[in-house]
């Protein structure tokens, strides 16, 4: 059965059915003309979109519905976790082609349903287009943070220390592998980085953590290669920043695959996006504490860089001492 057989309000009835649960602070969910929710004092709403166009950020030949709904999930979830806010509310607009079956938006919404699950978001509401040649999906997600302690990209300082949360590259190396299937790897080394790539795990736990620690003076999340969003909080802090390539976290896994397609692991983990671990920064002085408070919840952090007075550009020096330059590398969507 195709969408054009049970039509739009059949659609959304269906939809409805297995979303109809009571969420704290909802006042109204999906079924009116807008949702309604309370706005909890003491507290700033933080509010993000995303959309995912397929072909471009999903290729239905890859994932499952049920994987691209997660993911649409996750990569909002992500940049609600970057700003140290929890995810609350979300909104689901869909633009699907007449002859898209229903089971792929049964599973897509299976997906939306175990992510937001995870993290106690209600879907309260959306909207669904025909759109003829290809599906898209445009997530908007809520959260809420305490006022003042959302993390910023503007506020980093000069001789701040930049640290990520976790091993970068895993997602790059996946879709690689993706695209290049008759690569050989061990099944292993091939599920982790197919894993990392479908199934990125937002850190929303941890953007807390740093958000309440009040020990951090910027942060975002890997979404576009670690050197690219590093230049993202130097365009918005009017800083450099300098970033030690030999210091970036690899999984073995990242590793494993660079080795078989003949490349530098470091071009995965720098350029490659999609790894949804945090990346942020803090005075030195903080280190101790910050290092701390991360152990005792079961989180770690690596060095990676250094903010620097001067032109916001990210310096990128490799093993050898050579410097890079970033402006000509990392995903661009209008020109990669
Ligand atoms: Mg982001």
């Amino acid at each position: 059965m195709d969408i054009s057989q049970l039509g739009e309000f059949g659609l959304i009835q269906r939809i409805k059915e297995n979303l109809d649960t009571p969420a704290p602070g909802l006042v109204r969910g999906i079924g009116d003309d807008a949702a309604v929710f309370e706005s909890p004092s003491g507290m700033e709403i933080v509010i993000t979109c995303d959309a995912q166009v397929e072909g471009v950020h999903f290729l239905t030949q890859f994932m499952t519905p049920e994987q691209i709904g997660r993911k649409a999930a996750a990569i909002n979830i992500s940049d609600i976790a970057a700003m140290g806010a929890r995810p609350t509310f979300m909104l689901v607009s869909l633009g699907l082609p007449k002859t898209t079956p229903v089971s792929f938006v049964d599973g897509l919404y299976k997906g939306f349903r175990e992510e937001c699950g995870s993290f106690g978001i209600a879907i309260i509401g959306g909207n669904m287009a025909q759109c003829p040649e290809r599906a898209f999906i445009d997530i908007t997600l809520l959260g809420q943070v305490e006022k003042g302690r959302a993390l910023y990209r503007s506020t980093a300082r000069p001789r701040d220390l930049v640290a990520v949360s976790g091993a970068l590259g895993g997602s790059a190396a996946g879709l690689a592998l993706l695209l290049n299937p008759e690569i050989q790897v061990d099944e292993e080394v091939r599920k982790a980085v197919f894993q990392a790539h479908v199934c990125p795990k937002p850190k929303v736990d941890l953007g807390r953590l740093l958000s309440v620690s009040g020990l951090v003076t910027a942060a975002l999340d890997v979404s576009d290669g670690a050197a690219q969003d590093l230049g993202h909080i130097c365009e918005e802090s009017k800083i450099g920043a300098t970033l030690r390539a030999d210091k970036i976290p690899l999984s073995p896994s990242c590793q494993a695959v660079a080795q078989a397609l003949g490349r530098d692991p470091l071009e995965f983990a720098l350029f490659g996006g999609e790894d949804y671990e945090l990346l942020f920064t803090f005075p030195e002085a903080n280190k101790a504490g910050l290092e701390f408070r991360l152990a005792d919840s079961g989180f770690a952090m690596t060095i990676i860089g250094r903010m620097e007075p001067g032109e916001p550009v990210v310096r990128i020096t490799d093993p050898a001492g050579k410097d890079w330059n970033t402006h000509a590398a990392g995903w661009n969507h209008f020109q990669g």
